[in-house]
């Protein structure tokens, strides 16, 4: 059995000889040269995922949500950068061996084992002297960890700045971010104010910082590397009441109160905002933040009831057409984003006009451009009127009056039909639509409203009107007009009934309408007259962004406190998700530019390190205790290699037995996600007959068989890091070698 201690330091030195495969640590970006050090953690994942470690020299910052391991990572880092030469970076141990059992090469590279010189700043109040020297190997004893505990934030900041401008500190840690709180005065006033007031001071440190950085960089001197922890407070007052709806992505709409209590594995409907298309997106983060004092109603037009009815608290931001705004600076009459559906094509658009012109109403909602089409017809045309709902996707259904009815999909699509106004019992129509009738719009017109009366020796090609009886009669003027234009024939108009052609204009009339008059409506026609020949271009339903005004807006408060719980959900990538029926809502959680203090403040960091709430308080237990947690994350922004990585290793919080060995608190387990690793880089791959598994020259049945044999080995697992590591070196595009 290998004592943990022994395979520690194997852990550390294996951090050295990664720094040798990769030619201590020299690595070189794609697009220009840039000779980046890195301090390693003892988390191999987490290395892999951030090409390396902790950028040497340059801001890192952790966030995420409380106890997501971000302290925890921070103090490894402060622990492994203790055993390295803060010159040259690689381990003051020097190099060893673990199958060779020695050293191959003693003390570090430069030969200075200069002690690194670390600052810590303890915002948070957290420092756990047991837990940094037992979990995180800190040696606390040291004279080069500087440790603060700042009581004003002021002093915090310019401390920092003094410490940076120095060149003579190597390390920065700051915990937290978050917690820098303005004086004792402020936080007595409201939770706004203070989120306020803190995202100045935020932006002040980061100014301060910054500058410093500039200095170091003009003056050619060496920078610190500094890591910032930014917890993300769960206080926080951007919330939605626990019984507002959310609409998922399967169309449902659940209680947010509903999803955050159960933690709902769900797909909820979200905005690309870069690509202007609504979406599913998983949801990965689930909050309840207290009580609010007050909260925000408003309403806006276009719901089944006629608006929709959102509640929220009142710094909630929503989509507005100059960008996201809080809803307490969206004015009555300010519009905001909403999921819409269209799908009304050109095709559809002039089928709609001459359903409209003819039996068809448009019922719009109350104060809403949105609207359905109606079609109504007797049995007789009971054909007819199926057809007409199969270009709408829908079917038609028969009432018990025989009559044949559908009713199209709510879509804001109708209302350029708004043209056609129905006041005091007369019709009158736009210019604008008058323009827009075709061949098919009148075709469609006259077999709703048409009448055909017989091919006798008198008229020659029969006699066809439409009925027009409460048309107005410029309207009916202008319509007869565009239709000789458009070649079908010279009408007779008559007020009070309507278009009327002899049997010479009938005979032009019929020739062009035909194609388009259904076999059911062929009674119309002459027999000798074209055959119906619609092509009908296929249905397609969008979901488009519309910007809907809000008309009413204020406060609430309520006595029954669970109504002023607040609840948020963390969506992945567009951190934003959809309320109501369609309302589109942003969610602070997560977003670097919401993140608390980050209002707008870019952050000039170099790598970004967003740990994950785990699923999991504890990912396992034994007789009851829990033994191991998950740590994992992404790697959001990498400015010197490849970001969007993901990593997750467990880590010991108590003491226990695995696989025969002793595992102890402040361990890192990650056997089972090297094994993984392996196979993606074909250090494990398939032995000949493409059924077993090979390691090195040896086959196995399974995956498991390999990962058995590793962690049995006493040195097995060390040895796969190096396999991987020289696989790594060999494989294009991950990292480029110098
Ligand atoms: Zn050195």
């Amino acid at each position: 059995m290998v004592k943990i201690d022994e395979r520690q330091s194997r852990v550390n030195a294996l951090c050295g000889k990664m720094n040798e495969t990769y030619k201590t640590n020299l690595m070189k970006t794609n697009d220009r040269d840039v000779i980046m050090h890195r301090i390693p953690t003892r988390s191999f994942m987490l290395n892999y995922a951030c090409s390396g470690g902790i950028p040497v020299g340059r801001i890192s910052m952790f966030y995420g949500p409380s106890s997501t391991g971000k302290t925890f990572t921070a103090l490894d880092c402060v622990g492994q950068a203790q055993k390295y030469c803060s010159k040259c970076w690689t381990p003051k141990a020097g190099i060893y061996d673990p199958i060779q059992k020695k050293y191959i090469k003693e003390g570090c590279e430069c030969g200075e084992n200069r002690e690194t010189q670390i600052a810590y700043y303890d915002i948070e109040n957290s420092w756990d002297e047991e837990w940094s020297r037992n979990a995180a190997k800190i040696d606390t004893t040291r004279e080069s960890l500087h440790f603060s505990n700042p009581s004003f934030t002021e002093q915090c900041i310019d401390t920092i700045d003094a410490l940076i401008r120095s060149g003579d500190i190597d390390l920065i840690v700051v915990d937290s971010l978050a917690a820098l709180s303005p004086s004792e005065e402020v936080k007595k006033s409201t939770e706004e104010s203070v989120v306020g007031k803190q995202a100045l001071l935020v932006n002040r440190a980061w100014r301060v910082w910054n500058s410093a950085y500039a200095q170091l960089e003009n003056e050619g001197k060496k920078k610190p590397t500094m890591i910032v922890i930014n917890q993300e407070r769960l206080k926080i007052g951007v919330c939605f009441p626990p019984e507002q709806r959310v609409l998922l992505a399967n169309g449902k709409r659940e209680r947010i109160g509903t999803i955050v209590n159960r933690k709902m594995n769900v797909e909820v409907m979200s905005f690309n905002e870069e690509k202007g298309i609504f979406e599913p997106k998983k949801v990965i983060g689930w909050f309840k933040n207290g009580f609010a004092d007050r909260m925000v109603n408003f309403k806006l037009k276009g719901d089944s009831c006629g608006y929709r009815s959102i509640r929220c608290t009142e710094d909630h931001k929503f989509l507005t057409e100059q960008g996201w705004k809080a809803i307490k600076d969206i004015e009555i009459g300010e519009k905001i984003g909403v999921k819409e559906v269209e799908y009304l094509d050109n095709f559809r658009k002039e089928f709609t006009l001459g359903c409209l012109l003819g039996d068809s109403q448009i019922r719009y909602e109350k104060f809403s451009p949105r609207g359905r089409l109606r079609f109504l017809h007797c049995s007789w045309q009971g054909d007819y009127c199926k057809w007409k709902a199969s270009i709408f996707n829908i079917e038609a259904k028969t009432k018990k009056n025989n009559r044949v009815t559908a009713d199209t999909k709510l879509t804001i699509g109708y209302s350029f039909l708004k043209g056609i106004k129905k006041e005091k019992g007369v019709i009158s129509i736009s210019d604008e639509l008058i323009d827009k009738i075709t061949t098919m719009v009148v075709a469609i017109w006259y077999q709703d409203d048409g009448n055909f009366s017989g091919a006798h020796a008198k008229w020659g090609y029969g006699k066809c009107s439409i009925a027009a009886k409460i048309m107005e009669i410029d309207t009916m003027i202008k319509v007869a007009k565009k239709m000789e234009e458009i070649g079908l024939g010279k009408p007779t108009i008559k007020q009070g009934v309507g278009f009327t052609w002899n049997g010479e204009e009938s005979k032009k009339f019929q020739e062009k309408i035909a194609q388009y008059v259904h076999p059911n409506m062929r009674y119309k026609i002459r027999h000798d007259m074209p055959y119906f020949n619609v092509v009908v271009p296929e249905y397609k339903e969008n979901t488009v962004l519309h910007f809907e005004k809000i008309f009413q807006k204020e406060y609430y408060v309520s006595k029954a406190k669970s109504r002023m719980e607040k609840c948020d959900i963390e969506v992945e990538d567009n951190h934003n998700y959809l309320v109501g029926n369609g309302v589109i809502a942003h969610n602070c959680y997560g977003d670097p530019s919401t993140r608390p203090g980050g209002e707008g403040q870019k952050y000039v960091t170099s790598m970004d390190v967003k740990f994950k709430k785990n699923k999991y308080e504890f990912s396992a237990k034994e007789n009851g205790i829990p033994v191991w947690t998950l740590i994992g994350g992404k790697i959001t922004k990498n400015k010197t290699a490849t970001a969007q990585m993901e990593f997750e290793f467990a880590l010991a919080i108590n003491r226990f037995k695995y696989h025969g060995m002793d595992i102890k608190k402040g361990d890192i387990l990650e056997f089972k996600e090297l094994i993984k690793l392996a196979e993606l880089h074909g250090v494990i791959g398939k032995a000949d007959d493409g059924k077993k598994f090979r390691y090195k020259d040896n086959e196995f049945k399974k995956l498991s068989d390999v990962y058995e044999s590793v962690v049995y080995n006493e040195f097995g697992v060390e040895v796969l890091k190096m396999d991987i590591m020289e696989a790594l070196k060999k494989s294009e595009g991950m990292i480029e070698m110098k």
